[in-house]
């Protein structure tokens, strides 16, 4: 049995979008407009509102649960409370962030930027496609540029905590 903090809350209220956390009562009226949820039985948005209000912490930061949002605010759309289901998604990332579980998929995406300056590589496929469409070719990154401006806004003291707190 996962433990209940009652103080979570609070801190999830303090972030900005989020305040409005403890006015949900619980209609599913995000559930039920969200593209994820139909494909996805672990992902439900009311019930992470739930698990939020009630301090499920660990249940909320483990496995993919947080991280499947697609941040479309469809939820926050049709909140009939204005909660904002999408803000307070983004306040728990947040947390889970700040405590070093970022989810091992980000995770990657970051350490190629940091590494690379792209989150993605620019194959020789990609580059050929870029031609075939008139394009010119995609143009080198200021690493250093990058990795300052990565360093100034707290990513490498990030990516340093990461624990892959995702996989769990
Ligand atoms: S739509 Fe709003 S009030 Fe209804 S369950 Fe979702 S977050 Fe709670
Ligand atoms: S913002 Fe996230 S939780 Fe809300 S409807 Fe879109 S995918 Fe679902």
């Amino acid at each position: 049995m996962r433990e209940a903090d009652p103080k979570f809350k609070l801190k999830v209220r303090q972030i900005p979008g989020a305040e409005k956390l403890m006015l949900c009562f619980q209609c599913g009226s995000c559930t039920a407009d969200c593209p994820v949820a139909r494909h996805e039985d672990i992902f439900r948005p009311r019930i992470i509102a739930r698990l939020a209000i009630l301090g499920f912490k660990e249940l909320l930061f483990s496995g993919d649960l947080l991280w499947l949002c697609l941040g479309c605010y469809s939820c926050t759309e049709h909140c009939p409370q204005g909660v904002k289901p999408t803000e307070v998604i983004e306040a728990l990332r947040n947390i889970a962030v700040e405590e070093g579980k970022l989810h091992p998929g980000f995770k990657q995406l970051l350490d190629a930027l940091l590494a690379t300056g792209r989150m993605y590589k620019i194959t020789r496929m990609k580059e050929r496609a870029r031609a075939k469409m008139g394009l010119p070719p995609a143009p080198e990154v200021p690493l250093e540029d990058v990795r300052k401006v990565l360093d100034l806004a707290g990513l490498t003291s990030i990516l340093g905590k990461a624990s892959g707190g995702g996989e769990a």
